[in-house]
């Protein structure tokens, strides 16, 4: 067992500069009244290496740790719970005696992987991964441990529910003064003296640079327990993240006998570090007149994301080279799907924005959303006769043409992929009356102008 080592650890090891880091760690988690201990993987190494004696006793820290956090986790909460008891026993009682060790920061090279290449063989693993936030649920509490009662022989059982299904215990198996098991069926959970943990899930997705043109964009449940979900409330979707944290499955469906046991797979995070935005060059992006309001890498996103400005000037950006495809929609969410598609298909249209896309990487791509109208400012067409809702949408496409036109004209002719423009802002070799006019035919009145 590894509580012994762990103790050691959290006592003996000290930094560079030669101070006790967790023994300090720890008097300042009890003096700010937190639960959690964050603990370097790097120093649990560095200390097997730095300190020969326990190395001899103990080599195996770093390993078990990245093979079984679980259990590794378990003594090492044992040794921290031993060490507070010693420093400050009330505040064990104070926090329940919860607390949380927080594996992170890893060496590089050791447990780092890409979403997409998580397979079974992670199961039951610590790994490291960067992947971005697509989707998040409110947070909820679940029932952790739950206290029974035995309705038989008023025994008081309790049961530790580790991935969060409600599993009462099936019979009693308090022995009785008779020396038999009490085998009573019937239970009553006491609420009061149960544990609940707070719970909150995202769904994450794989990097751009991981995504492969062609290919689905594999994504996965993610779960954040207790302090990590208040700590969480800093996430916003779309936010690029590095995570560490145990792969775990859970059966799809309830299991049984002669069926296939299937089972999915989640991830348990254990500590979470939010990097934000990509690094890229932007240069061009501020000398250019083009701003974006929103910003998306092309690839693996229209799916998921509702845009709070659908109807707009949109554009195809090659952040590298500075190209831009500019167009308009008034359903861009699903133009930017047609786009990817035409995009990925071997065979398609050519055209100038393919040809260029071909011989670069697909990270290099963005989706920009230029200019748009936010959903909450369009009127209610609910009730509106047919005529009006076909005016409405004339006047939404004349006014889409006139947008695209201006900012058609913001770009370096030599940057734009389009080809129907000319300098003159002109629409496919009509000007916008034209095409208004044309708009007007279709809707059977011709006379406005
Ligand atoms: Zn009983």
């Amino acid at each position: 067992m590894n509580e012994e080592q762990y103790k050691s650890f959290f006592y003996e090891f000290r930094d560079n500069s030669g101070q006790p880091t967790y023994d300090m760690k720890i008097d300042k988690l009890i003096q700010n009244k937190k639960r959690s201990l964050e603990v370097s993987i790097t120093d649990l190494q560095n200390f097997e290496i730095l300190n020969p004696e326990v190395e001899l006793t103990n080599p195996l820290l770093f390993p078990d740790a990245i093979n079984g956090p679980k259990e590794a986790i378990k003594e090492a909460v044992k040794a921290l719970k031993s060490i507070i008891r010693e420093k400050d026993e009330e505040y064990l009682r104070l926090i329940k005696h919860r607390i949380n060790l927080r594996f992170y920061s890893p060496p590089k090279g050791t447990i780092q992987v890409a979403l997409k290449d998580i397979d079974g063989s992670y199961i039951g693993k610590l790994i490291e991964l960067e992947a971005i936030v697509i989707r998040s649920d409110p947070e909820n509490t679940i029932l952790e441990t739950g206290r029974f009662e035995c309705l038989t022989c008023r025994s008081l059982i309790d049961r530790y529910f580790s991935d969060g299904e409600y599993q009462p215990p099936v019979f009693c198996e308090i022995q009785q003064p008779d020396g038999n098991n009490c085998s009573g069926r019937s239970f009553n959970l006491l609420k009061d003296d149960s544990d609940f943990v707070d719970i909150r899930r995202f769904e994450i997705q794989d990097v751009p640079e991981n995504i492969e043109v062609g290919r689905s964009v594999k994504s996965i449940s993610a779960y954040l327990r207790d302090d990590l979900v208040r700590k969480s409330e800093d996430i916003q979707i779309r936010d690029r993240i590095i995570f560490t944290c145990m792969v775990d499955t859970r059966p799809n469906r309830k299991m049984q006998r002669g069926q296939l046991a299937t089972f999915d797979r989640f991830l348990e995070i254990i500590h979470f570090k939010i990097i934000g935005l990509e690094d890229k060059d932007t240069s061009f992006i501020e000398n250019s007149k083009i701003i974006p309001l929103e910003r998306f890498p092309l690839f693996g996103y229209h799916n998921e994301i509702v845009l709070n400005r659908n109807i707009g000037i949109y554009a195809i950006t090659n952040i590298k080279l500075g190209t831009l495809y500019i167009g308009q929609s008034s359903d861009i969410k699903s133009r930017w799907g047609n786009h990817v598609q035409e995009l990925n298909k071997e065979n398609g249209s050519a055209n100038n924005l393919k040809e260029e896309f071909l011989m670069n990487h697909p990270r290099d791509y963005e989706f920009w959303i230029i200019e748009g109208i936010k959903d909450d400012l369009l009127p209610n067409t609910e009730n509106w006769s047919d005529e009006k809702k076909d005016y409405f949408k004339a006047f939404i496409s004349f006014f889409l043409l006139l947008r695209e036109s201006y900012w058609l004209n913001q770009v370096v002719p030599d940057l734009l992929h389009n080809v129907n423009i000319n300098k003159s802002g002109v629409y496919g070799n009509q000007t916008l009356k034209e095409y208004f006019i044309q708009l007007l035919t279709k809707l059977g009145n011709s006379t406005i102008f």
